[in-house]
């Protein structure tokens, strides 16, 4: 903007504030890092680059870097979250303030908790495994996966504040990408639209129900890490077996 020509909104522009960096700290809590969980990691580690947060992924062995190719040893550390960034103490000793995504939380993410915290911590866990679509139907209704398992606890029990992103369970890179748009870009929790347990086609006789809630994209689909596609139709070709874990 031209300040001569267009006074008014070269002051607008002026007061413009810059976009705050966050922390987003992702725990590892499952035993292994599978192929799901490295591309999910690597699609948060690259939209924090994209947006200019930082990205930590906390509790993984170096050695498992090799498979998350695209993260960088920064990103990565073997030290358990409370290690690096120890719950809030009562004493007046105050950490850096990290919030915790926990679906069981009785407050949800608004704009101005991005005033209040500078981390943003979620649970690296895998909900449940794509299923062929008639199989899910009979899995759910026998083993019941609803409420989801809440592993999410394991990082509740350490004591950090807690904040819900509705009612809905979400990928751990939805649940991040969404926590950006409210604390760094503003947007009501509820203005975000959303694609929710989309059906996947996987081939002309197979599709796959995915049982979360994703960010809708600008093609009205939901918005999922490049090649996850792919890695759902190899894994809906294993065994039924594999899919009870
Ligand atoms: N079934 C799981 C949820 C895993 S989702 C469980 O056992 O808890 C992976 C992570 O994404 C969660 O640990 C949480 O940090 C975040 N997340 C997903 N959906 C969320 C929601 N609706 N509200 C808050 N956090 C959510």
């Amino acid at each position: 903007t031209d300040a001569s020509t267009h006074p008014a909104e070269f002051v607008k522009a002026q007061q413009t504030p810059e976009k705050k960096s966050f922390m987003f700290i992702i725990e590892h809590l499952d035993p292994e890092l599978g192929d799901w969980s490295a591309l999910e990691y690597r699609t948060i580690a690259k939209e924090c680059r994209e947006t200019k947060n930082q990205f930590i992924l906390c509790s993984v062995l170096q050695d498992f870097v090799v498979k998350a190719e695209g993260l960088s040893l920064g990103d990565v550390v073997a030290k358990r979250v409370e290690e690096l960034f120890p719950p809030e103490e009562r004493d007046g000793r105050r950490g850096r303030r990290v919030c915790l995504l926990d679906p069981q939380a009785k407050k949800e993410l608004s704009p101005e908790d991005g005033d209040l915290f500078e981390g943003f911590l979620f649970g690296g866990i895998l909900g449940m495994r794509p299923l062929p679509f008639l199989l899910s139907l009979v899995l759910v209704s026998l083993i019941g996966d609803d409420p989801p398992r809440d592993r999410t606890s394991e990082l509740r029990k350490k004591g950090y504040e807690g904040r819900r992103l509705g009612p809905v369970q979400m990928t751990t890179d939805t649940a991040v990408r969404v926590t950006r748009m409210v604390v760094q870009d503003k947007i009501l929790l509820e203005e975000i639209p959303y694609v929710d347990f989309p059906e996947l086609k996987l081939d002309e006789h197979e599709s796959t129900e995915m049982p979360f809630r994703y960010v809708k994209g600008e093609d009205g689909g939901p918005v999922m890490p490049d090649g996850m596609i792919e890695l759902i139709k190899k894994d809906a070709d294993k065994g039924f077996d594999d899919f009870l874990q």
